[in-house]
């Protein structure tokens, strides 16, 4: 290529065969363009200067041309669906081109693939942009993610509730692999290749298991076990900064633990503990405050399909069963810092369900709560922090026994703690569809400001008050579903 990079691919998924992947082309998209692009992402692939102003990726990454020695495929797996066995579903719009540097490189929006159904294998400007910036915004806050290295986007028409135009996202992970995949193989008895699957994940991801005890089926407890104690920690990263998923089907959920499939979701703005962020989700099923229990359900669907090589129902229950504590243990380790407690309080406990029921009485914005305690605590000023609530009383009787609590402390240090885990800047809805309706019109400035606030979001970042404001009235009204 022009900017010099000349990838070197690594043997990974691809090679399990054909079991497991199906060779697929990109489809071409016309006239394709740069949209964004992220430095940090970039820097995981070892790719040079300029590589995002290099026609050959720009048409590698829209689906154009093939990387040297790239042989893209589509992975195949299968999943429930809001509960419900789906049977088959697959990658339908997304490529694996192959891995470079531990990371597997994948399109998503490139065109049709075997697994594609009824699906048209592309995806819009508008997801394609919310996926972006969300990955890297996740990224950033330090939460466990699939990441982004570019968007490219096309003139080409595609229908979705009305004509919106395609988009390529350019992923990254050290795997793709879902419980989904396990589901597939588990679910057919096709014994083989599921060990061959967990024999591949260990190897490459969980080595640690490998190892572990001295029967046969003792690596593949451990996996499990591994994955639950990832999706704990995953789930407690969620719950604490007010993150909605959506769309939590089995096939959504990484055995890496990492936020993957970014469609629907929602920061909190209000805190809301039964937001429903999908506007397809007619139940609720993947409420906020559900999210634990689904992702604990989905656990066991993974256990289910892992069966037959732990064969052993009481040694998979045991590798299940760590579920809740580290669940809670890890969300309560990060509430207490966004608290700025500095070590394990005897009244934390209490402390944190009394305030989650103070802000949910009166819908309090997650995020600017946050980052005014924080600045509280330096100042000693607590007027805007009760200023958002409707019963004054109540949250000065919180903030009493607060304070109390954090007493021996000092106040600028606890501080300045307390603003690198309470984030000015998150991708609330709206300021994601600002982006997007600029973009919409060819002006990418809007998505440039966002990147550049969400990559340090902990930072002040003066003259950009108005992203870090209460949502505008009219994103109440913003209605996210699945179609992407
Ligand atoms: P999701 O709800 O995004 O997790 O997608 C569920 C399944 O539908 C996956 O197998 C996707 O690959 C597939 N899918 C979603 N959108 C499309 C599309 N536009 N074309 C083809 N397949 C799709
Ligand atoms: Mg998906
Ligand atoms: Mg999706």
């Amino acid at each position: 290529t022009a900017c010099g990079w000349r990838p070197t691919w690594e043997p990974g998924f691809a090679a399990l065969g054909p079991a497991f992947v199906r060779p697929v082309q990109p489809i071409p998209l016309p006239a394709p363009y740069w949209v964004a692009t992220s430095a940090p992402a970039a820097q995981l692939l070892g790719l040079p200067e300029g590589w995002d102003r290099c026609p050959e990726l720009l048409a590698a990454f829209s689906g154009n041309a093939l990387l040297p020695g790239s042989q893209p495929v589509a992975t195949v797996y299968s999943g429930h669906q809001f509960g419900v066995w789906a049977g088959q579903l697959g990658d339908g719009r997304a490529l694996l081109l192959g891995q470079v540097c531990g990371q597997e490189l994948q399109l998503k929006g490139s065109g049709r693939t075997p697994f594609s159904r009824m699906g048209d294998g592309r995806a819009v400007l508008r997801s394609s942009i919310r996926e972006f910036l969300c990955s890297e915004a996740m990224h950033a806050l330090g939460i466990p993610t699939t990441r982004a290295l570019c968007i490219t986007g096309s003139p080409a028409a595609v229908a979705r509730e009305e004509l919106e135009t395609a988009a390529v996202v350019t992923r990254l992970a050290p795997s793709f692999v879902r419980f989904g995949h396990f589901e597939h193989f588990g679910a057919r008895g096709q014994i083989d290749e599921l060990r061959a699957l967990a024999d591949h994940v260990i190897a490459h991801h969980y080595p640690q298991c490998a190892a572990a005890g001295s029967s046969e089926r003792a690596p593949y407890a451990a996996l499990l076990q591994a994955v639950t104690e990832r999706t704990a920690r995953l789930l407690a990263h969620w719950q604490a900064i007010g993150f909605c998923h959506g769309v939590m089907n089995t096939d959504n959920m990484s055995i890496l633990g990492l936020t993957i499939d970014y469609g629907p979701f929602q920061f909190l703005d209000a805190y809301d503990p039964g937001h429903i962020c999908n506007h397809s989700d007619t139940y609720g099923r993947y409420a906020f405050d559900q999210q634990p229990a689904v992702a604990w359900w989905n656990l066991r669907r993974l256990a289910q399909a892992l069966l037959p090589l732990i064969d052993d129902v009481p040694l998979a229950e045991e590798a299940l069963s760590g579920y809740e504590a580290r669940l809670n243990e890890a969300y309560l380790a990060l509430m207490r810092a966004k608290l700025g407690l500095a070590k394990p309080h005897e009244a934390e406990a209490e402390l944190l369900q009394e305030l989650l029921a103070l802000l949910a009485a009166d819908r309090v914005d997650y995020p600017i709560f946050w980052r005014r305690l924080s600045h509280a605590v330096g100042s000693g000023d607590f007027g805007p922090v009760q200023a958002l609530f409707a019963d004054g009383p109540a949250v000065q009787a919180w903030l009493a026994s607060y304070r109390a609590a954090l007493q021996p402390q000092d106040a600028a240090q606890t501080a300045s703690r307390m603003l690198r885990c309470n984030p000015k800047f998150v991708l609330r809805n709206h300021l994601a569809e600002q982006a997007i309706r600029a973009a919409k019109l060819s002006d990418f400035r809007e998505v440039q400001t966002l990147q550049a606030l969400l990559a340090r979001p902990f930072n002040e970042h003066p003259g950009h008050e108005a992203h870090a404001g209460f949502p505008p009235e009219w994103a109440a009204h913003l209605c996210i579903s699945c179609s992407s």
